[in-house]
C-alpha cells in the first residue's frame, strides 16, 4: 500500500520558517515510528505570485485535490498590499477552500498550564482549557446573495445575506457531533434564533440530526450570550458548533483566552473522498509576521500542532498526534520559550530551529 500523501504549501513570510520544522517533524515519524508519508511542496500566496503571476496555480490547486492532506504555512506581505485583490496572496488560500469545499472549520483552544499566564483572564479561568469551535466556512452571511452596495432612495444600501440550506447545516452538524464523540461527547450549538429566521432552522436542523447522536450531549445557546459565557467560563464547553459569521469573531475570541498566536492550529475539513479521508487542509491560525520573517524568531508550535491535526483527523493517528501534542507541551513546561512567548523578565528566547530541536528531543523522549 502507497504511504498516505502530503501537499506542503509553505507560503510567506514564516511559513516557510515554521514549515521547516513541520518537515523534520514529519520525517522523525517517519524514522522512529514507521509513519512514512509522500510529502511534495508547491508554492502558495505571493510567493506564487512572484512565480507564475497568480497566489495559486491551476496545477497546485490540481494537486491539493488529490492528497490525502494539505498543510499550509502563511501567506501574505507588504509586498503585495499594491496587487489588484483578484490576485492578492489570501485569494490562494480562498481558491483553496472553496474548491476543496471545505465547509468544518476546527479551531481548538487550548491553554498549557505553563503558558496559562498569557491569557488576558485569571489563570484558574483558563488553565486547562481545551474546547473545540467547529465554524461552517463555505456559506453564510460571508456567501449569501444579494451582496453588494446599492443605491436605493438616494442613499447607500450595504447588503449581506445570511443563507443557510439545511443540506449546508447537516452536514458541518454531523461532522461537529463526529467530533464531540472522539472528545467529552458535549456539544453546544450557537445561532441566534430569538431573532434570526436562519438561525430557527439552524437549531431545528441540529436537532434533527441529533436523533443519529444520542449519545452526545446536546444544548443550544444564543451566540450573544455564548461569546460572554467564553469569557466568563469557558471550561464549561467542549464542542461549540456555530455558523460562519458567529464562528469567525467566537474562535477568534477563545483563541485570545490561550494568550499566543504563536500556539493555534486550525483544520478545515470537507466531504470525505473515496478513502474514506476527509478533504482536509491544515494551516497555523496566524498569519505570515513580516515584522520578524526571516529571523529565526518565530514560534513552529502552531504550525506543528497543526500537523497534530492532520495526523489526528485526516490519518486515524490518535496516539501519534496525542504524542506530539504532549511533546509541545513538555517543552513548554520545561521553560522553553520562543520570543512570542517570553515574559519581561523570561531570560534569552530560543530560535526557530531550537524549537523545533527541543520538540523532537522531548518526542525522542517519549518512545
Ligand atoms: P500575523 O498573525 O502575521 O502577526 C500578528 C503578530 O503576531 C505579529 O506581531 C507577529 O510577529 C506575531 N506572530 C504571528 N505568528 C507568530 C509566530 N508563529 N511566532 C511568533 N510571533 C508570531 O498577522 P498580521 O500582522 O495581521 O498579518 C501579516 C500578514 O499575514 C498580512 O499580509 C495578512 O494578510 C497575512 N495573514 C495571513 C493569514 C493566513 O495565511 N492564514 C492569516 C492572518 C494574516
Amino acid at each position: 500500500m502507497s504511504n498516505p500523501s502530503l501537499l506542503i504549501l509553505a507560503g510567506d513570510g514564516i511559513g516557510p520558517e515554521v514549515m521547516a520544522e513541520v518537515q523534520r517533524i514529519i520525517a522523525w515519524f517517519g524514522d522512529k515510528r514507521g509513519l512514512k508519508f509522500d510529502v511534495s511542496e508547491d508554492l502558495v500566496g505571493g510567493a506564487a505570485y512572484d512565480a507564475h503571476g497568480v497566489p495559486l496555480h491551476d496545477d497546485t490547486m490540481a494537486k491539493a485535490q488529490e492528497v490525502d492532506a494539505v498543510l499550509l504555512g502563511a501567506v501574505g506581505g507588504p509586498k503585495y498590499d499594491v496587487l489588484d485583490f483578484s490576485v492578492k496572496p489570501e485569494r490562494g488560500l480562498l481558491r483553496l477552500r472553496k474548491e476543496m469545499d471545505l465547509f468544518a472549520n476546527l479551531r481548538p483552544a487550548q491553554c498549557f498550564d505553563a503558558l496559562a499566564d498569557f491569557s488576558s483572564l485569571k489563570k484558574d479561568i483558563v488553565a486547562g482549557l481545551d474546547i473545540m469551535i467547529v465554524r461552517e466556512l463555505t456559506s453564510g452571511s460571508y456567501f449569501g446573495e444579494p451582496r453588494g452596495i446599492f443605491i436605493e432612495d438616494n442613499e447607500r444600501v450595504g447588503i449581506n445575506t445570511q443563507r443557510y440550506t439545511e443540506s449546508e447545516i447537516d452536514r458541518v452538524a454531523r461532522a461537529a457531533f463526529e467530533l464531540a464523540r472522539k472528545r467529552s461527547k458535549k456539544l453546544c450549538s450557537m445561532e441566534k434564533a430569538n431573532v434570526m429566521e436562519s438561525g430557527i432552522l439552524w437549531r431545528d436542523v441540529v436537532t434533527e440530526v441529533h436523533a443519529d447522536y444520542q449519545d452526545v450531549e446536546l444544548s443550544h445557546m444564543y451566540a450573544d450570550n455564548g461569546a460572554m459565557q467564553l469569557v466568563r467560563a469557558p471550561k464549561q464547553f467542549d464542542v461549540i458548533l456555530t455558523d460562519n459569521l458567529f464562528g469567525d469573531l467566537l474562535s477568534d475570541c477563545a483563541a485570545m483566552l490561550t494568550g499566543s498566536l504563536g500556539m493555534l492550529p486550525s483544520a478545515s475539513l470537507g466531504a470525505p473522498m473515496e478513502n474514506g479521508r476527509p478533504k482536509a487542509l491544515y494551516e497555523p491560525v496566524h498569519g505570515s509576521a513580516p515584522d520578524i520573517a526571516g529571523q529565526g524568531k518565530a514560534n513552529p508550535s502552531a504550525c506543528i500542532l497543526s500537523f497534530a491535526m492532520a495526523l489526528r483527523y485526516s490519518f486515524d493517528q490518535g496516539t501519534e498526534a496525542d504524542r506530539l501534542e504532549a511533546a509541545v507541551e513538555k517543552v513548554l513546561a520545561d521553560g522553553v520559550r520562543t520570543a512570542d512567548l517570553m515574559q519581561a523578565d523570561g531570560g534569552a528566547p530560543v530560535s526557530t530551529s531550537e524549537m523545533g530541536s527541543a520538540i523532537i528531543a522531548a518526542l525522542d523522549a517519549s518512545l
